[in-house]
């Protein structure tokens, strides 16, 4: 039965071979295993969900020519998927697959069967569906900053893990244990650093490989150009073909349901491919709002490590580094002073010797300590805050004498629920959260609240003089925090 099986698909794959391209045969075709004929049934097995969803939307067709050719108009095709282990607190993997055929041909009931730890999903007599066009992609741009190297990053404590990991990473991407490698920390600790690092070293080592750096809110962009121009395919094909996917500042995919699903699947189908995936988050993962628990659950599969604000040793190395790259002129206590009074993060570190070169040659004086001293004051002590939802639920609970808890509490009560408002108002103005998750942090309320809330403060605002100057009062409070 087993050689049957093989012959009647390797005949199906000289079929399908000469009608697709040669590079989506091989990444669709030749993974695929012949598993058992049965009567006129051949069971081929597929190793993920996403790629028996991929072969029914885009290859159907060809499928369909081949079978009838092989073993006639009663032939039918079933896939056997291998159980993704992630995927345990899913639905039934047989409940959650959407067969268009069925849907759309209405022929044959969608049956299924579990198989050992596989699941079948017998398929019959699809309907037309276009062959794809999967265009070849040549060298694909990086997108990748050179000045962030390994070199240049300075290890310490706070990023020794990191660090490690991240050269493992690099010298064998996709192969260690480190897949997905998450790194998350706070704004300015060189989490772009050290993952671009990655990526230029694997681009020096190993050129042929397709290396991609993306922040994530240009991965959401290009996603929702690609909806409103019908190229999801092209977007997700062009995400298919990298070796090292770089995906910066995952945390602003919060809220982002279509998103996050493609990137489920861009991530699923790169890793089943043995290809590296690497991420970087403002916090770890499990803290995340408004993501999804099966993207979750994928980022445990591989390394999440942190970084952390730099100690002073490691801030005073950095410093040197800096100084030494920029040609300063900047003595030994100067440094050290800096390296002491500056421990938020590095990038408020390197900016305090950027301004201060700056200084100096504008003034043509040397680097002392007061002018050290005046440029961390400014830069340091002054700075805007970025804001976030917990900062303006603060500010606008200070201003207008309430509480967070009360914000977040489930009562209707004035004046609670009119500073409730203008705090939804503020955060969905000011941050960059989606209304999904500035809803869920007052206390679990619907996106829609945050929408009518943010719509009658504007509506006030244009009738009351004395509720618009409330509302500047807010925004004043908000600048003498930062
Ligand atoms: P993040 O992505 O965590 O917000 P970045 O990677 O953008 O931080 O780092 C901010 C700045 O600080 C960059 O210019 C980066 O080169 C520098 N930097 C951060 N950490 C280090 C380090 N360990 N060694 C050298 N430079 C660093
Ligand atoms: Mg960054």
């Amino acid at each position: 039965m087993s050689k049957d099986c093989k012959t009647v698909w390797n005949n199906c794959l000289g079929i399908i071979r000469a009608n697709i391209g040669e590079q989506s045969f091989k990444t669709w075709f030749q993974p695929i295993k012949p598993m058992r004929l049965h009567q006129n049934t051949l069971t081929i097995q597929v190793p993920s969900q996403f790629f028996y969803e991929w072969l029914e939307e885009h290859y159907v067709h060809v499928l369909k020519k081949a079978i009838t050719q092989e073993l006639g108009v009663e032939g039918r095709l079933e896939y056997s998927i291998v159980v993704d282990k992630g995927n345990d607190k899913q639905k039934p993997l047989s409940l959650s697959l959407p067969n268009t055929a069925t849907l759309r041909g209405g022929l044959h009931k969608q049956q299924t069967q579990p198989v050992g730890n596989t699941v079948a999903v017998i398929d019959q007599k699809p309907m037309y569906n276009p062959e794809p066009k999967v265009i070849p992609h040549p060298q694909i741009r990086s997108n990748l900053n050179r000045q962030y190297n390994f070199d240049n990053l300075i290890e310490g404590e706070c990023n020794s893990l990191a660090c490690a990991a991240g050269q493992a990473v690099a010298k064998n991407p996709g192969t260690t244990a480190f897949n997905p490698l998450v790194i998350h920390g706070g704004v300015g600790l060189g989490k772009t650093h050290l993952v671009q690092a990655i990526g230029n070293d694997i681009k020096s080592s190993m050129p042929h490989k397709q290396v991609l750096y993306v922040p994530s809110d240009q991965f959401i962009t290009q996603f929702v150009d690609a909806v409103k121009t019908n190229q999801v395919q092209q977007f997700t094909n062009y995400y298919l073909q990298v070796d090292v996917l770089i995906i910066d500042d995952i945390q602003f995919l919060a809220g982002k349901d279509k998103t996050q699903e493609s990137f489920f699947h861009i991530f699923n189908h790169l890793h089943q491919a043995g290809k590296q995936i690497i991420m970087t988050s403002d916090c770890p993962p499990k803290d995340l709002k408004g993501m999804e628990e099966r993207l979750l659950s994928r980022f445990k599969w591989g390394l999440t490590t942190d970084v952390k604000v730099p100690d002073y040793e490691t801030r005073l190395k950095i410093v040197e580094a800096k100084a030494k790259q920029e040609g300063m002129n900047i003595s030994k206590n100067i440094m050290e002073f800096i390296a002491k009074n500056v421990d938020t993060n590095t990038r408020e570190l390197q900016g305090v010797l950027v301004s201060l070169l700056a200084k100096a040659s504008l003034t043509r004086k040397e680097i002392d300590l007061q002018m050290s001293k005046d440029t961390i004051e400014d830069i340091v002590k002054h700075q805007q805050l970025e804001l976030n939802v917990e900062y303006v639920m603060k500010a606008v609970a200070e201003y207008m004498g309430v509480t967070i808890e009360d914000l977040k509490s489930k009562t209707r009560k004035q004046p609670v629920a009119s500073v409730r408002q203008i705090a939804m108002f503020f955060c969905q103005r000011y941050t960059q959260e989606s209304v999904k998750v500035i809803g869920a942090t007052f206390g679990g309320r619907d996106h829609s609240t945050v929408t009518h809330a943010t719509k009658a403060v504007e509506r006030k605002a244009k009738k009351d003089d004395a509720f618009k100057s409330q509302l500047e009062g807010i925004k004043a409070k908000m600048k003498l925090f930062s």
